[in-house]
């Protein structure tokens, strides 16, 4: 599934071929994602000039000159740009096409995504609630240990709430609080300030090092049949359960938290 950091190297990937550019036409193959695509998209898009590409949390914001286009990658989804005319395989679902005789193609085998359409998109319903930006001065470890004050669940579901941060999914839930020696299993309420400022810099060492990794990628957005690469991180506990601590060889548990599975390091993690 496309993390925040996949998110924000699409946005890289794809601005700079996006940004000035007018839209010629959008084609729509398939308009039922997670919400239909809006049926008049091709009206409301076409003609403008689009003026900048932007993210929150992990929807990509397409500002038009007049109203966005807000685009989800669900859990399968991804943006690229090919050659205006390239036959669309199956699951390519709509191309936008440019003047540049580009088109931003937007593939979804399993239809999670979305792609809807908004005048006023930082308050739209799916946006409004939505907790600071992990890579902003917003976030930081006083505000974890402020909100996780009175709070009884377990810290990894807690720090994965969208309305304390957004961004932090399982894999980079995992591995901050393996960083930050923090048990995922721990009472949000019971862990101490300065534990908590450890905690939020390692979230976004981890988030800032994922999305730099991605830079590497950039020009896989652009041109060819492929997909643009989901990058290799290197993780410690994430997916490795059963394995071996890489910093103390001890074997790793997993267990699930909250419906998500994880993993942890019992000595490394109190
Ligand atoms: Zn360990």
């Amino acid at each position: 599934m496309p993390e925040l950091p996949e998110v924000e190297t699409t946005r890289r990937g794809i601005a700079p071929h996006l940004e000035g550019q007018k839209v010629s036409r959008v084609i729509v193959r398939e308009r039922r994602l997670r919400w239909p695509i809006p049926e008049d998209l091709d009206v409301r898009l076409s003609g403008q000039r689009i003026v900048q590409v932007d993210r929150r949390a992990k929807y990509l914001l397409i500002n038009a000159e007049v109203g966005t286009l807000i685009s989800h990658l669900g859990m399968s989804g991804n943006l690229r740009l090919v050659d205006i005319g390239l036959p669309a395989a199956k699951h390519e679902h709509v191309d936008i096409e440019l003047e540049s005789g580009l088109a931003l193609r937007y593939t979804d085998p399993r239809r999670f995504g979305a792609m809807l359409w908004s005048l006023d998109p930082l308050n739209h319903e799916l946006l409004a609630r939505l907790g600071p930006e992990p890579l902003t001065e917003l976030f930081d470890g006083e505000r974890l240990f402020q909100l996780s004050r009175g709070r009884s669940m377990a810290v990894k579901p807690f720090i994965m709430d969208n309305a304390v941060v957004v961004g932090v999914g399982n894999i980079y839930a995992t591995e901050a609080l393996f960083a930050a020696g923090i048990d995922p299993r721990r009472e949000a309420k019971g862990i101490s300030r300065a534990r908590y400022l450890q905690l939020a810099i390692e979230i976004k060492r981890i988030l800032a090092a994922a999305i730099e990794r991605g830079g590497t990628t950039l020009r896989d957005f652009i041109g060819g049949d492929g997909q643009p690469g989901y990058f290799q991180q290197e993780l410690f506990v994430y997916g490795r359960g059963g394995e071996h601590c890489k910093v103390c060889g001890t074997g790793l548990r997993e267990i699930k938290l909250g419906q998500r599975a994880s993993v942890y390091c019992p000595r490394c993690q109190r």
